[in-house]
């Protein structure tokens, strides 16, 4: 009898929905699924990724290709669990299963040239390294420095000589004396240094943790800014760590700071191994590396890292859950804080999500008792609660944005040698330059949008698409000298506040003037000397930073989003608030944040801020129930792009005709709230049911539907499942 070849159901990263059977090579070890394999697609020549394994295949032995090679032999790069989980994703989100596991590997492996390196290392004190360490500095004060700066754990080579402020030919001279041991990173019984007592609520939230054991659970851990959240996963962290398991934790695109990473490197003497998709790619690998060797154990990084191949994870955290950015807005569009409950069911570990200030569907979830509800309602340190003081624009003088009563309190704060924050959600100095004479204003050739003008740099930009353009000097259309401004932003503010101030330094935090790695660490350190200064920035002062010495933020305007058509827009504009206003008197001198509104009256506003953000949501949630939104139904929008109208309308009108769900279910076509971004137009159908599983089935069904009308092939298209933009 000859023995049976193997068939390998190959995913190859192209937006194709099926999966393509190759042959094993003769003579070679058998791969298993998650081996990345090369094979010829038609004239090309791909990466993918075996899916299956088997003997059968419906292509006729002779037509079958064999494939080309298997880069790491029969080594896999993603484990069966990983596998299944993205398989799911798949199926969920209605993306082809072959970008979608294709996209889970970091960007260097999509590369046959590229190999699996040695998973990053950290240092720690080997015994006559110890011995030596007691021995005192001696003559050789830096070789000593370094091995104090592993007396208490272990460290990465750059943190090591950056703590010891050594170079590296004295890190060598200590390394060959063997005084250093060097073991995977994130590896080691973590030294569990003692933190604080905890709070009573602190307590109660990991009691009841705890006692809901070592399998599946999803915990909603919503606490106030300052409630102590970071010290409550510390506590869960060093127990998984404890039992030699690993943990992952996911934090927004901006929360990835060295102060957050500092926290976790000193409580537990490791470092812990990063992934986020800003890295160089040689890091990232090596990050996937040390997850699937298995050794490291403490994970952190942003919506990517979610799909690291962990080989024997024990929780996973998802910090700021709500944040917008763990939706991906683009081809995959994941969900990562959703596929994480997923992926923590699958491997039945506990799920923690911790926010200040939780979405609707997570309060609707808690409600539900799927996730299980900790509160923290009071600020750890004992530190007051900020108060809020709201200042009613109407009639007001507005220089550069402020009122009086506003600037009468950035004073007063200054006078008292305190720091004020101003927050401002644009930059650029104006959002539109325009003629007084005919009426001219800079819109985008691409967009439906004013062009931003940056007056520093004497340009036009477009925070869309990102064209730009020269600012005119005089109008281009009536050549008047009559060119102004309406409107401010970040570097309008910095200007004025700092000719109104000049004795006190300002620090500017926003896209153009914060690029670097390091400058806003630079801008955090400076801060926190508690020297008095201005600090005026967007949403990436919101986030993350602890200023225990700001005692005044000023909400410069968030008006727009109070009468904004898109549902979520007051559920965003109060978490922004509460995030915002969190920077606040974090120590003990009260905060006060004041904000400025046209709208003083607005009762969704006048419930956040006199009865905190759980009741404001919860006004939203009835508000939402009444109109059959989200949490209280499951949402899908077919998004489709092209440079006519006509041909988007005709491809959503044919699709809307054989949507297979009831009336009431399928919506549109209607634009894109920006009808023209980049160039291109964009309009969508919006599809929706009270049931998840009616909607699944309905969007299965109909696909293939949509894939065979010709009037799509006219037209970019997809599908966003549990949208969160319109
Ligand atoms: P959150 O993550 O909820 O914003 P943190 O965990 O960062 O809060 O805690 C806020 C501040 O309170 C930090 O400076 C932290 O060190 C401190 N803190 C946290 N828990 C305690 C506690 N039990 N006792 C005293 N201070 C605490
Ligand atoms: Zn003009
Ligand atoms: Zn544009």
């Amino acid at each position: 009898m000859a023995t049976q070849s193997l068939i390998y159901r190959v995913a190859v990263p192209l937006p194709l929905w099926q999966l393509f059977d190759y042959q094993a090579l003769p003579d070679t070890p058998p791969l298993v699924p998650g081996c990345r394999v090369q094979v010829r697609f038609g004239a090309r020549r791909l990466m993918g990724l075996v899916a299956e394994v088997t003997t059968h295949s419906a292509v006729p032995e002779a037509r079958l290709q064999p494939i080309l090679g298997a880069p790491d032999g029969p080594q896999p790069m993603l484990s069966v669990e990983l596998l299944d989980l993205l398989r799911w994703c798949a199926a969920y989100y209605k993306h082809p299963p072959g970008e979608v596991l294709c996209h889970a590997l970091p960007p260097a492996l999509r590369r046959a040239d590229q190999h699996l390196p040695e998973p990053p290392f950290q240092y720690r004190l080997s015994p006559s390294g110890q011995e030596r360490l007691a021995q005192g500095p001696g003559r050789a004060p830096a070789q000593y420095r370094l091995l104090e700066a592993l007396g208490e754990g272990a460290l990465s080579p750059a943190a090591l000589r950056q703590q010891a402020t050594a170079s590296a030919a004295q890190l060598r001279t200590v390394e060959q004396q063997g005084w250093l041991r060097r073991e995977a990173l994130g590896a080691g019984k973590p030294v569990g240094l003692a933190g604080p007592s905890l709070t009573a609520e602190q307590q109660a939230a990991l009691t009841a943790m705890n006692a809901s054991g070592p399998g599946f659970a999803c915990h909603l851990l919503d606490g106030i800014t300052g409630s102590g959240k970071t010290e409550v996963y510390l506590r869960l962290v060093e127990q998984v760590l404890q039992r030699g398991q690993q943990v992952l934790i996911l934090v927004p695109e901006i929360g990835l700071t060295p102060q957050l990473l500092r926290r976790f490197q000193q409580r537990f003497g490791l470092e812990p191994v990063v992934s986020h998709s800003a890295m160089a790619s040689r890091a990232r690998l090596t990050a996937w590396a040390a997850a699937l060797r298995g050794e490291a154990q403490l994970f952190i990084g942003t919506r990517s890292a979610l799909f690291l191949p962990l080989q024997n994870p024990g929780l996973l955290i998802v910090d700021e859950a709500h944040d917008a950015s763990f939706k991906q807005q683009d081809g995959f569009r994941y969900g990562a804080a959703d596929v994480a409950v997923k992926r923590a069911q699958a491997l039945q570990v506990p799920v923690v999500l911790g926010t200040a200030t939780p979405t609707l569907e997570m309060l609707h979830n808690a409600d539900q008792k799927r996730y299980a509800h900790h509160r923290l309602r009071q600020r750890a340190t004992g530190a007051p609660e900020p108060a809020w003081r709201v200042v009613d624009l109407r009639q007001q003088r507005l220089e550069a944005g402020l009122s009086p009563p506003a600037l009468t309190a950035i004073a007063d704060t200054l006078a008292r040698d305190e720091q004020v924050l101003v927050f401002l959600n644009r930059r650029g100095y104006a959002p539109v330059l325009l003629c007084h004479e005919c009426g001219w204003h800079g819109e985008c050739h691409h967009c439906d949008a004013n062009m931003t003008w940056h007056r520093q740099s004497g340009r036009l930009q477009c925070h869309h698409c990102g064209a730009q353009a020269q600012a005119p000097r005089f109008c281009p259309v009536c050549r008047a000298d009559a060119l102004s401004s309406a409107g401010e932003g970040t570097e309008q503010l910095e200007q004025f506040l700092q000719q109104r101030f000049p004795d006190t330094p300002l620090h500017r935090v926003d896209r153009d003037r914060v690029r670097r790695k390091g400058e806003l660490e630079a801008v955090v350190d400076a801060v926190r000397t508690g020297d008095p200064c201005m600090l005026v920035g967007t949403q990436m002062l919101a986030k993350g930073h602890h200023f225990p010495k700001v005692t005044l933020v000023v909400v410069v305007s968030l008006d727009q989003a109070l009468y904004s058509a898109d549902y979520r827009a007051l559920e965003r504009l109060g978490q922004l608030l509460v995030q915002v206003a969190g920077r606040a008197g974090r120590e003990r001198r009260p905060g006060t944040v004041l904000m400025q509104t046209h709208h003083p009256e607005h009762a969704a506003l006048q419930c956040l801020l006199k009865e905190g953000f759980e009741a404001f949501a919860r006004g939203l949630l009835e508000e939402r129930q009444l109109a059959q939104l989200p949490p209280y139904a499951y949402q899908a929008v077919l998004r489709a792009e092209g440079q006519q109208r006509a041909d988007l309308q005709r491809f959503l009108d044919e699709a809307l005709a054989c949507w297979p769900g009831p009336a009431g279910s399928g919506f549109g076509p209607f634009p894109a709230m920006m009808e023209r971004r980049g160039g291109l137009l964009r309009w969508q159908l919006l599809l929706q049911s009270e049931q998840r599983a009616a909607l699944q089935a309905w969007l299965d069904r109909w696909l293939t539907q949509v894939q065979a009308l010709a009037s799509s092939r006219k037209v970019r298209w997809d599908l966003d499942l549990d949208p969160q933009e319109f």
